[in-house]
């Protein structure tokens, strides 16, 4: 069986694949309700896809669609006031938003939807950069978004469709909050930096996650799906209750995808 592969399934792949597993692949797997987290961020995306003008009847709809008011519109229009603003004061142009793109890499077919493309006044004249909203509380370490699969692939797509991406930012949507909203149970220190992380993905970037990711196309073809249990990871798995890790009863899996 031939599947299209999406960047977020490599990535959620590398995060656990038994998870990977019992949410995208496992042809019994249940329909799972958006955790609110996620819902939060569709919410946060589908606002911003709208535009700065959006108002109190689009933020209805798209909780209707979304099944969950995952976030308060005080507080979505905090957020998103801020990050306009911070737009706007950067000069950052956008071009394109939630565009999907296709492309082969590594002999396989991959699609992706890049949340943005945009260009920042130091953008390279004919090149383009690509914005990935994040709504989740953290931003990995610098290392980690340099070697993220998904914003690399993303980075390749673009290449592979016409585009000459010159950065992948991650823009860490949290860090607009008012500051007392924002720090609430969170440590000192956990919302350095504005907000906007730059990634430069060089040739040596580009190697490393090829190397990372063909062998999990391999496990994905061959239905090689191991458990990565943690306590971090398994306590916030909306699967566990699938999972013989975490004691649940699901039976083994064995499909071969690609
Ligand atoms: S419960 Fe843990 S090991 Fe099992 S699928 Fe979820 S994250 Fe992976």
């Amino acid at each position: 069986m031939s599947e299209t592969i999406h960047p977020s399934t490599l990535q959620s792949y590398l995060y656990c694949p038994k998870k990977a597993l019992l949410e995208h692949f496992d042809p019994e797997r249940e329909e799972i309700p958006q955790s609110k987290a996620a819902a939060r961020g569709t919410i946060l995306h589908r606002l911003i896809e709208v535009g700065p003008q959006f108002c109190i009847g689009d933020y209805q709809d798209i909780v209707k669609d979304v099944g969950q008011e995952a976030i308060e519109i005080v507080e979505a229009t905090e957020i998103l006031g801020e990050l306009w603003r911070q737009l706007s004061l950067r000069d950052i142009e956008i071009l394109e938003q939630e565009k999907t793109l296709q492309w082969e890499y590594l002999a396989h077919q991959f699609e992706g939807t890049l949340d943005a493309i945009v260009r920042f006044p130091d953008t390279p004249k004919g090149m383009v950069d690509i914005v990935d909203w994040k709504s989740g509380q953290h931003k990995p370490c610098n290392e980690a978004l340099r070697r993220n699969v998904q914003l690399a692939l993303y980075w390749i797509g673009a290449k592979e469709n016409g585009y000459d991406p010159y950065r992948v930012w991650w823009v860490h949507l949290n860090h607009f909050q008012p500051l007392k909203r924002a720090s609430r149970g969170r440590p000192a220190g956990s919302m350095r930096g504005d907000g906007f992380f730059p990634v430069r993905i060089s040739h040596a970037d580009v190697s490393a996650i090829k190397e990372l990711i063909s062998p999990i196309l391999g496990a994905l073809h061959h239905g090689i799906f191991p458990p990565s249990p943690s306590t971090e990871r398994c306590m916030s798995c909306q699967v566990s209750h699938r999972c013989p890790s975490y004691g649940g009863e699901v039976e083994e899996v064995k499909v071969g995808l690609l």
